[in-house]
């Protein structure tokens, strides 16, 4: 935001605004959200094992102010991490409706993504976003540890850029 001075020095005017910066209480929201994302883990299949490592002391993803959480209702993210099976659909609904708001969904790994190889199975889903809005989606069969960091940093970015522009994005 630009800052408005008026009847003051051109020496202190530069003064300012190279020492006091303006912002909105939406945007330190972001901020302080986006650096402290709690995620509740859901893992459903092999895609589970690289999110495991993702927490791990290797990549160490606490040090993103993200830390793994046991139980929907202390969570603000839920990463999909495997196959979403039609009996395990209203259930994974059920979990997220528990999470308080604001809230917010990866699919991790192309079976949540879109079903993955088991996309001609009757059993399976074809995608979580058909259960539940997913904001960033991580291709991989599966994905790395790095690609789910990567996914994480995206979630980051797309809650500041919402609050700066009031506008939605979904992220690959
Ligand atoms: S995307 Fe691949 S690694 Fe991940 S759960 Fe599906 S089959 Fe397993």
């Amino acid at each position: 935001m630009d800052l408005k001075l008026e009847g003051i020095s051109p020496e202190l005017e530069a003064e300012l605004k190279r020492n006091v910066f303006t912002t909105t209480l939406d945007q330190v929201k972001a901020w302080a959200r986006s650096n402290s994302l709690w995620p509740m883990t859901f893992g459903l299949a092999c895609c589970a094992i690289e999110m495991m490592g993702t927490g791990a002391a290797h990549y160490d993803l606490d040090r993103f102010g993200s830390f793994f959480r046991a139980s929907p209702r202390q969570s603000d993210v839920m990463i999909v991490a495997g196959t979403v099976t039609k009996k395990m659909g209203p259930l994974l609904r059920r979990l997220y409706d528990q999470m308080p708001e604001p809230k917010w969904v990866i699919a991790m790994g192309s079976c949540a993504t879109a079903g993955g190889p088991y996309v001609k199975s009757y059993a399976v889903i074809k995608g979580v976003d058909q259960i539940v809005p997913v904001d960033v989606y991580i291709p991989g069969c599966p994905p790395n540890p790095a690609a789910l960091i990567y996914g994480i940093n995206k979630l980051q970015e797309k809650i500041r850029y919402e609050a700066r522009t009031g506008q939605g994005v979904t992220q690959q």
